[in-house]
């Protein structure tokens, strides 16, 4: 397979030429025509992969057709279980997105909250947020949730072993239920379905 098969914009075409890859990998091919056709998906997959790019790079793509973000308004949100990750799907999301005029964020423990809720008032088509610090802005007023169409959640099982189900929980209870839902997870146990019978809907399985 390669690139141009996927129907992604010239801009995101031009993008991944720049990262000099081949051809699409096979979580790629099978991902992004179903996230670009607007299904849900449970994916199972490692990182390594090439995960990233398979949300990434449709997710662009459609808000593109979004318009403007609302002042502490996100039009995404990708959660992570951990600040590296976070930091690392951000880095993606910039490099793919080099060639479009979309704002993304990242925001995780560990720094000052307030520079983070001064940046979100400029709104964003992406935030990356890890669980904790998403409430937390939350809590403050810094980040409101009504104009979500799409949410990821990254290496979900890796969020359920580091003890965030119940932020999880409280974050899946302020999002507005009309959304498209992605969720990667490299595992599944029964802790790892039962959170995706709450999360996606009618989802399409995809395993690599
Ligand atoms: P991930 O599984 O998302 O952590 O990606 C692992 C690595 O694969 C990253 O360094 C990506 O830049 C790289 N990558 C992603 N897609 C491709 C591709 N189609 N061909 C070659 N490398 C890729």
């Amino acid at each position: 397979a390669v690139f141009s098969d996927l129907k992604l914009s010239e801009e995101l075409q031009r993008a991944v030429k720049a990262q000099e890859y081949d051809e699409p990998s096979p979580i790629q091919i099978e991902t992004i025509p179903v996230v670009l056709s607007g299904w849900d998906i449970l994916a199972a997959s490692q990182t390594g992969t090439g995960k990233t790019a398979a949300y990434v790079l449709p997710l662009l793509d459609l808000l593109n057709k979004c318009g403007e973000a609302r002042a502490n308004h996100m039009k995404a949100l990708v959660l992570a279980p951990t600040r590296e990750l976070a930091a690392q799907i951000y880095e993606s999301i910039v490099n793919y997105g080099r060639f479009m005029d979309l704002k993304s964020t990242v925001v995780y423990g560990g720094k000052k909250i307030n520079p983070q809720m001064i940046r979100m008032t400029k709104g964003m088509h992406i935030l990356v947020a890890t669980p904790g610090r998403l409430l937390d802005l939350y809590r403050q007023n810094a980040v409101r949730f009504t104009d979500l169409k799409y949410l990821v959640l990254d290496e979900a099982d890796r969020m359920l072993n580091l003890g965030f189900s119940e932020e999880i929980k409280e974050i899946l209870n302020l999002l507005p239920r009309k959304r498209q839902t992605l969720m990667f997870t490299a595992t599944f146990t029964d802790e790892v379905r039962s959170l995706a019978r709450k999360l996606v809907n009618n989802p399409v399985e995809i395993s690599v």
